[in-house]
């Protein structure tokens, strides 16, 4: 096998025969090899029914059915492991990545390089997003440990030992595009403007959204587990200033009283709880995932497979 293609779907049934025919004949027309491997991710629409017919038509059409909805990075992490291909393209259902520029990518792993991964340099969001997305990109930026690259989503061509190292990580919050920066080999990126959404709306909810930049950050960086550290010592700090600065008033200066205090004495006083709160829900945000891990639970289950 030479290509693979994976793509997650979830509840997209107004996109499947589109994104078909044009994938379709852009690997069509490279002339090799290859299989396109469906992730359905506990759709409720009739996606799983247009990708069995499709499968009926066209063998190079292959399904992995979850059980229920487990998310797009298990979706991807399950897709990877069943592919096949010497080079292993990852792309949306909804075709914001253009399947026609998959080609382009090709060329460069056959300049010698074993990952590239799409850099978006426009995208057409709303307003909001954008800045949100922006911000996140580039706080995790400043805060991984390790590189990884601006603006880069999932949308990519490995080779296959790439492939195969993340299929080893055991990982269960995965944040896929990050796990592919860690795994180092040669990579590069390749900048396209990121399409709307052909039909349909986005299947990141809010929480999903959110739930993906924590596990980017809390995954790549122990920055939040230090900056506590650090907070608490300034606070530290600063508490003993004040004593000094107190015992100091009470005992050199003929002018001491106890001034009413009461409303610096409560900010203080929910600050300090505010701190700690924020604090011990870091610690817990690392504890979550200890316990994910040692849970050992499977991180998809895997209903039906049509086409392996
Ligand atoms: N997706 C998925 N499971 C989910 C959410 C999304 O498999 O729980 C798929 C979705 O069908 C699409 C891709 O992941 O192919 C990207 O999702 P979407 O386009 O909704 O995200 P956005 O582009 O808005 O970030
Ligand atoms: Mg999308």
């Amino acid at each position: 096998m030479d290509y693979s293609v994976v793509i997650p779907v979830y509840n997209e049934e107004k996109n499947i025969a589109t994104l078909y025919q044009r994938l379709s004949s852009v690997m069509k027309s490279l002339k090799k090899d290859y299989e396109l491997i469906f992730v359905n991710d506990g759709s409720t629409d009739r996606t799983l029914f247009l990708l069995a017919e499709l499968h009926k038509k066209d063998a190079k059409v292959k399904i992995i059915n979850f059980s229920r909805n487990f998310g797009h990075q298990m979706a991807l992490t399950a897709g990877l492991k069943f592919t096949q291909g010497e080079l292993v393209a990852v792309i949306d259902a909804d075709l914001q990545d253009p399947p026609e520029i998959l080609p382009d990518f090709f060329k460069k792993i056959d300049a010698g390089y074993d990952v590239v991964y799409a850099v978006r340099k426009k995208r057409k969001e709303n307003f909001l997003l954008k800045f949100a997305y922006n911000c996140f990109y580039r706080l995790l930026k400043k805060m991984a440990d390790i590189d990884i690259p601006l603006d880069a989503g999932d949308f990519c061509v490995m080779r296959k030992p790439v492939v195969e190292t993340l299929n080893k990580l055991p990982e269960r919050n995965r944040y896929l595009r990050g796990l592919r920066s860690w795994v180092g080999f040669k990579q590069t990126g390749l900048s396209y403007d990121r399409q709307a959404r052909y039909a349909g709306r986005s299947k990141y909810s809010l929480t999903k959204l959110i739930k993906l930049a924590f596990d980017g950050i809390f995954s790549f960086s122990y920055l939040p587990l230090q900056l506590m550290f650090y907070g608490g010592l300034a606070s530290l700090f600063f508490s003993f200033l004040g004593v000094i600065w107190a015992v100091y008033q009470k005992f050199f200066t003929s002018n001491y009283q106890r001034v009413p205090g009461f409303a610096t004495t409560i900010i203080l006083v929910m600050f300090i709880g505010g701190l700690q709160l924020f604090s011990l829900g870091i610690v817990g945000e690392y504890m979550r995932r200890i316990y994910d891990e040692t849970k050992q639970r499977p991180s998809y289950v895997i209903e039906s497979t049509i086409g392996f």
